[in-house]
């Protein structure tokens, strides 16, 4: 979405993958449908006077999250992180292209984040998100998941490390 982080000198260039995942309310931009003001690659038409949501947003990537090499147009991820929720902070792997979410990738961070406790959502193109819970994470009675109003359909629980991950049905 055209934004620059000031210390770690990242700048999305010619990334606009958040502009195709994320919901944009004030122009009601669906989940996983390019952006009509997006220019594929480029960057946003309507950049002076884009939406609020798309001033304030930064992927994890752009804050500092993983190599440089691994943008999310580059990686068909956007990581993204939602606090507060009812569990706490909670990581998103929003999917770029249709089975990115299969990747090695995708995998590796989603092990990764797991490993370091927290739950994470995973956002396919199309199909039902899931919810990935770590090992020995407590989950309030009555909880819901959701992400922006949307049900999360399935919850997966971890007993242990070395998890496998379910290929992506997206
Ligand atoms: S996904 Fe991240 S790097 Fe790409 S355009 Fe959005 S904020 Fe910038
Ligand atoms: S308005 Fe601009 S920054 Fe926001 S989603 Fe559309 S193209 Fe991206």
């Amino acid at each position: 979405m055209d934004q620059e982080n000031d210390i770690l000198k990242r700048v999305c260039g010619g990334c606009t993958a958040c502009c195709k995942t994320h919901l944009i309310y004030e122009i009601s931009k669906p989940w996983g449908m390019w952006c009509s003001h997006c220019s594929i690659g480029k960057g946003c038409l309507i950049y002076a006077d884009r939406p609020s949501g798309c001033q304030k947003f930064s992927c994890q990537w752009l804050l500092g999250f993983g190599k440089e090499e691994e943008r999310p147009d580059r990686m068909k991820i956007v990581v993204d992180s939602i606090f507060p929720t009812p569990v706490g902070r909670v990581y998103v792997l929003f999917e770029v292209t249709e089975g990115a979410l299969g990747s090695r990738f995708a995998q590796d961070t989603t092990q990764l984040l797991l490993g370091n406790g927290y739950p994470i959502y995973h956002v396919p193109l199309r199909g039902e998100s899931t919810v990935h819970v770590p090992p020995g994470f407590f989950i309030p009675a009555g909880t819901e998941f959701s992400i922006d109003g949307r049900k999360v359909a399935k919850v997966v629980h971890y007993r242990a490390a070395g998890i496998i991950l379910p290929k992506s049905t997206g």
